[in-house]
């Protein structure tokens, strides 16, 4: 499942290829993919629209539109591809917006998503859609003292906590496993233990590890992108089995909270 690092090389990729260009009509091929408004305003509203920018906020690809924000969540499979407007659709393309530029070139932003978990909202307040999101935390607002006095707030384990979006958004299942590692913390660790300095460790290494990800232009693994090459990378996640690149013990897998969890028994002992 695109990451943070993902979705945020996703929006650096497809940004010169959209900026400035007019949605001159939307095919939706698969209507479950809209999750708001109906497709008959959705069709009626995007007309004519123009992308004024292409960011990203957690995990959700965002089209900055005239007068709309189109949210666009990739979930399990999710892909965002331009393609020439010559090319008809395939199999599991879910969306198709027709785009036209200035000098009047076509071209097509396409949304495929083979196991149709992804989502798509066209919303004036994109906050309807983002509001309960915890910060980025590659923002200022994430610092080391928040971290801590959140942590300090619930009674959680780390790993659901860290993958949950309303707490810090845009960590999953491989950045959250990594920045543990990385702060020589274990999963199971129950969050209120966590003392100022391992929180310092883990503000640090959430950074690093995201950082790095985008600098690798995200991990190509179990899902539809391709193209970078964090998964060449990774300290620990996917490792069951391979020594610990810190101190050499066995890399473990275990389920917490049904999310497969990998640490070094070793680096990562329990408080
Ligand atoms: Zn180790």
């Amino acid at each position: 499942m695109p990451e943070l690092p993902e979705v945020e090389t996703i929006a650096r990729k497809l940004r010169p290829h959209l900026l400035g260009k007019t949605i001159t009509d939307a095919e939706l091929r698969w209507p479950r993919t809209l999750a708001l408004p109906s497709s008959r305003k959705f069709k009626a509203a995007i007309k004519g629209q123009e992308i004024k920018e292409v960011t990203r906020r957690a995990k959700f690809f965002i089209l900055h539109l005239s007068d709309f924000s189109l949210l666009i969540h990739l979930r399990m499979s999710g892909d965002l591809l331009i393609k020439d407007s010559k090319i008809g659709p395939e199999k599991h393309d879910r969306l198709i917006l027709r785009l036209l530029s200035a000098e009047g070139d076509r071209s097509n932003l396409v949304f495929n998503d083979t196991r149709k978990f992804g989502r798509v909202w066209l919303t004036a307040d994109p906050e309807e859609v983002l509001g309960r999101l915890g910060p980025e935390p590659l923002s200022k607002r994430f610092t080391p003292a928040w971290l801590y006095a959140g942590l300090h707030n619930k009674h959680r384990q780390l790993k659901p906590l860290l993958l949950d979006q309303t707490f810090l958004a845009g960590l999953g299942n491989i950045y959250t496993d990594e920045s543990l590692h990385l702060a020589r913390l274990n999963p199971l660790a129950t969050s209120d233990s966590i003392t100022v300095k391992q929180a310092e460790a883990l503000h640090e290494a959430i950074r690093t590890v995201l950082k790095e990800g985008i600098r690798r232009n995200g991990a190509s693994f179990d899902w539809v992108y391709r193209g970078g090459e964090f998964q060449n990378y990774f300290r620990v996640y996917d490792r069951a089995g391979k020594p610990c690149p810190v101190c050499g013990t066995t890399i473990e897998r275990i389920l917490v909270g049904q999310r497969s969890t990998h640490f070094c028994p070793k680096c990562q002992t329990l408080p």
